[in-house]
């Protein structure tokens, strides 16, 4: 065991520099240039940090996708991660250029998540070298489109978990206390749509119907169906229209972010979206949209995952981990219906999508370890 928490530390300066060659390599979700780069070079380090094989699947929208596999068994386990960032072509020289600052590393998806695609890597070559015995096979997915909701990899994603016995999932833990993400709520996005009558506002205003009006009635509605005690909330988040303001407004929309812990939840209230009625006479209210993210509830299975990982890190590491849970969604939101998963495995810093993004360079090797010490107790 002391094995690969010693192979890791010693690897840490190697695994900086790992770092900062994946973040200089820029990765925008919509660069599909820059992205294919990246998704080679990462197939690459694959193979030889793992002596695994990687294949490359090409996308044709976004950057290709990468799937590697590590050991053999009949049995896999998912090691989940993404490779695309918010950030945009050039900001590594403009805004958050790549740094070191004592123990702390700066620059653009550092924490979410090319830490954890790092410490992911070497996590399996630590298992490798120390000879490991792993009766399961990792298979190692990066992805390209994380950022966007995941719409050309949900499938891929999916696919996987159906196969796996646990997904690990490289995301970024809490900020600085690391703590582990063992729930995160499930998504639902929808458009509201009204439309009313328009009329001259000085000349003949009775003749129409406010869409702006019949809006403003609905968003209350819609606000009022957040209930904090069940952890669901209900956010219209954007608002649109009218023409122009001496016109009663024959047409307004809006953008509806529900957000829930549980699939109950989604049944109950998502029918309740989708069936908003009109409260004024000769109104049309339309809704369109539905599920982007199903929840990944705190189960069992979760729970006992989360508490080998908290053993693994007391008895072999040395400090405690916590767990949390987060209204944000990630993949790990699509894995967790088919198999037990524990997210947050990946840096421990803050920031994600921020100017300070950056992460503590000493945590790596231990990440790593712990994420290596777990695939060998699920490999068992
Ligand atoms: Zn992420």
């Amino acid at each position: 065991m002391h094995n690969l928490v010693e192979n890791l530390k010693e690897n840490q300066a190697v695994m900086l520099e790992t770092l900062k060659q994946i973040v200089e390599k820029e990765s925008p979700t919509r660069d599909k240039e820059l992205a294919d780069e990246l998704a080679t070079y990462i197939a690459g380090l694959f193979e030889k940090l793992t002596s695994g094989e990687a294949s490359i699947i090409q996308n044709e929208i976004f950057g290709n996708h990468v799937r590697g596999e590590f050991g053999d068994g009949e049995e896999q386990i998912l090691l989940l991660a993404h490779y695309d960032t918010v950030w945009q072509k050039g900001d590594i020289n403009e805004k958050i250029p790549f740094k070191i600052q004592g123990d702390i590393a700066y620059g653009p998806g550092v924490f979410d998540m090319k830490g954890g695609i790092v410490q992911g890597l070497y996590a399996l070559q630590a298992l490798k070298e120390t000879n490991a015995p792993l009766n399961k096979k990792v298979v190692f997915l990066c992805t390209s489109d994380e950022e966007l909701g995941s719409p050309s990899s949900q499938k891929l994603i999916e696919e996987e978990a159906k196969k796996s016995k646990y997904v690990l999932v490289l995301e970024p833990a809490i900020s600085k206390q690391g703590a582990l993400k063992t729930a995160r709520k499930g998504v639902g996005i929808f458009k509201l749509n009204i439309k009313g009558r328009a009329a001259h506002a000085g000349v003949e205003p009775e003749k129409g119907i406010s869409a702006i009006l019949e809006l403003s009635k609905q968003v209350t509605y819609l606000h009022e169906l957040t209930d904090y005690s069940k952890g669901t909330t209900v956010n219209v988040g954007k608002i649109t229209g009218g023409t122009t303001v001496n016109v009663i407004a024959a047409e307004a929309e809006a953008d509806i972010d529900l957000r829930v812990k549980t699939k109950a939840e989604f049944d109950r209230i998502i029918p309740i979206i989708k069936n908003l009625k009109p409260s004024m006479a000769g109104v049309k209210v339309r809704v369109a949209g539905g599920i982007n993210r199903p929840p990944f509830e705190r189960t069992d299975q979760v729970i006992s995952l989360f508490n080998m990982a908290k053993k693994v890190a007391q008895e072999n590491l040395g400090f405690k981990l916590e767990e949390k849970e987060t209204g944000g969604g990630s993949d790990g939101n699509f894995t967790a219906p088919f198999a037990p998963t524990l997210d947050g495995l990946g840096a421990v810093g803050d920031g994600a999508h921020a100017l300070n993004e950056h992460i503590i360079i000493s945590q790596m090797p231990k990440r790593s370890a712990l994420l290596a010490l777990m695939i060998k107790e699920l490999a068992n």
